[in-house]
C-alpha cells in the first residue's frame, strides 16, 4: 500500500539472491556447490588487512570527506595514469561504497524521466534497473555469443534517437567474460563522441584477464573519449575486497560534482579504515594481484574443457572476469528425472534441487538459454560440479 511504483518497477538482484539460497541450503547441511558468487574467494592481502587495522587502532575513525579522502583520491589518480595512462586531478575522482554505488550515484545524476541508455546484453543485473530507478529507459542490444557476446559500433549507432544519453560498456563483462580490444572500443567510442552519448564504462574486472589480453581503458581509447566517458572500478575484485565497499568514478568533474552532491545527501564518505585500506591496495605492492589471476585463468581454462564435454551444452571461451557463459539451450525442453525443463531458470533450478549446484540462469542477464558459473571457487569443487553436472545432464531424455 506504502510502496512507491518506482520500487515496484525494480526487481531484486537475482544473483544475490541464488546466492543467498545456496549459502542458506549450506547452512542446512546440504552440501550445495556455489558457481553463483560474485566474488572471489581468496582472502585480502594481509598487507591491505594490516592497513585496515592500523587505521581503527590510528583512531582513523571519524567522518570523511563525501567523496573520499584526498589520501585514496591521489591513490586513484596515480593508478588511472600508472594502469591506463589516463591523468585526472583529485577532484575529477569519488570514491564511493563500492563500484555498484558509484554507478547508482552516476545514473541518479545524469538520467531524466525518459532519458534513453544503451546496455548491451547479456548485461550486469543491476544496470536496468538501475536505469528504471532514475526513470530512464535501458534500451537493451542483444550481443552474439557468435559474436563473441560483444556488440559493434554499427549496433550502437542503429540505436540511437534524440533521447540517448548514455552507454554503459563492461569489459571484461559480468556474466560472459567478454572483453572488448582497444579498436573495438575505439570504433564505439567514435559514435558516442559524434552524438555526444556519454561512456560509462564499468571496468571493475579490470585486472582479471587471461591469454595475454591487453586491457585498454575506455576513456583512454581516443583523445576525445575521456571528456564523453565516466570510468567506474573499485578495489572489491582485482583485491578480493567485495567486503570492504570501495569503489570510485573518474569523469568529467561536473559530473562527480553532481554525484557528490547524491552521495552527500544519502551515506555520506565510504567507511574511513575501508579507505585507508584501499589506499594500501592500490599504491603497495601487486604481486598477490598476479597470484589470483594466474589461479583464475586455471580454473578457467578447467571449468571451460569440462563444460564442452558435456553433450548439449556449449561454452566460448571467456578472456576476463570469473565466469563462464555456456549456452544451455539444448537441453531445454528435454525431460529430467520426471520433469520436462522448460527455461533457463527452471534447470538452474532443478540444478539446485537434484545435483545441489548453484549456477545463475541466463535470463537474469538478458540472455535466455544460457546459465553463468562462477568460477571464484575451488579447482576441487569446480571438478566435482562438474561432475555432478555431467552425471544429470547424461540422466536426461
Ligand atoms: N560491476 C560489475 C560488472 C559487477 O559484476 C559488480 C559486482 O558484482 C560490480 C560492478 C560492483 O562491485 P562492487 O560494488 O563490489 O565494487
Amino acid at each position: 500500500m506504502f510502496l512507491s511504483k518506482r520500487v515496484q518497477a525494480v526487481q531484486p538482484s537475482p544473483t544475490l539472491a541464488i546466492d543467498a539460497k545456496a549459502k542458506a541450503l549450506k547452512a542446512q547441511g546440504v552440501d550445495v556447490i556455489s558457481f553463483g558468487a560474485g566474488e572471489p574467494d581468496f582472502n585480502t592481502p594481509q598487507n591491505i588487512k594490516d592497513a585496515g587495522i592500523d587505521a581503527i587502532n590510528k583512531n582513523f575513525t571519524r567522518y570523511c570527506p563525501v567523496a573520499g579522502t584526498l589520501d585514496l583520491k591521489k591513490a586513484i589518480v596515480n593508478k588511472l595514469k600508472r594502469d591506463n595512462g589516463l591523468e585526472y586531478i583529485p577532484e575529477e575522482i569519488i570514491v564511493s561504497c563500492g563500484a555498484k554505488h558509484s554507478l547508482y550515484n552516476l545514473f541518479q545524476a545524469i538520467l531524466d524521466d525518459g532519458d534513453e541508455i544503451i546496455i548491451p546484453a547479456p548485461y550486469w543485473v543491476s544496470y536496468p534497473d538501475m536505469a528504471i530507478l532514475a526513470g530512464a529507459k535501458p534500451v537493451i542490444i542483444p550481443a552474439d555469443d557468435k559474436n563473441g557476446f560483444k556488440i559493434t559500433a554499427q549496433s550502437v549507432q542503429k540505436v540511437i534517437t534524440a533521447k540517448t544519453k548514455a552507454i554503459v560498456i563492461n569489459s571484461p563483462s559480468n556474466p560472459t567474460g567478454a572483453t572488448y580490444s582497444s579498436g573495438e572500443l575505439k570504433a564505439i567510442a567514435e559514435v558516442c563522441v559524434k552524438n555526444k552519448i556519454l561512456m560509462i564504462s564499468d571496468e571493475i574486472y579490470e585486472k582479471l584477464v587471461y591469454d595475454n589480453f591487453k586491457f585498454s581503458s575506455t576513456a583512454s581509447v581516443l583523445p576525445e573519449a575521456k571528456n564523453y566517458t565516466v570510468v567506474i572500478n573499485g578495489v572489491s575484485k582485482a583485491y578480493a575486497m567485495t567486503g570492504w565497499r570501495i569503489g570510485y568514478a573518474a569523469g568529467p568533474r561536473e559530473i562527480i560534482t553532481a554525484m557528490a552532491k547524491i552521495q552527500s545527501q544519502s551515506t555520506s564518505n565510504p567507511t574511513s579504515i575501508s579507505m585507508k585500506a584501499s589506499v594500501e591496495a592500490l599504491n603497495g605492492p601487486q604481486d598477490e594481484v598476479e597470484k589470483m589471476r594466474a589461479e583464475f585463468e586455471k580454473r578457467r581454462d578447467y571449468i571451460h574443457e569440462r563444460l564442452n564435454k558435456i553433450e548439449g551444452i556449449s561454452c566460448s571461451k571467456p578472456s576476463g572476469a570469473f565466469y563462464v557463459f555456456p549456452d544451455i539451450s539444448k537441453l531445454l525442453g528435454k525431460t529430467f528425472g520426471a520433469k520436462v525443463i522448460n527455461t533457463d531458470s527452471e534447470f538452474a533450478q532443478y540444478l539446485l534441487e537434484t545435483a545441489k549446484i548453484a549456477v545463475v540462469p541466463g535470463s537474469a542477464f538478458g540472455a535466455d538459454g544460457y546459465m553463468r558459473l562462477s568460477y571464484a571457487t575451488s579447482l576441487e569443487l569446480i571438478k566435482e560440479g562438474m561432475d555432478r553436472l555431467e552425471k544429470t545432464v547424461k540422466q536426461m531424455i
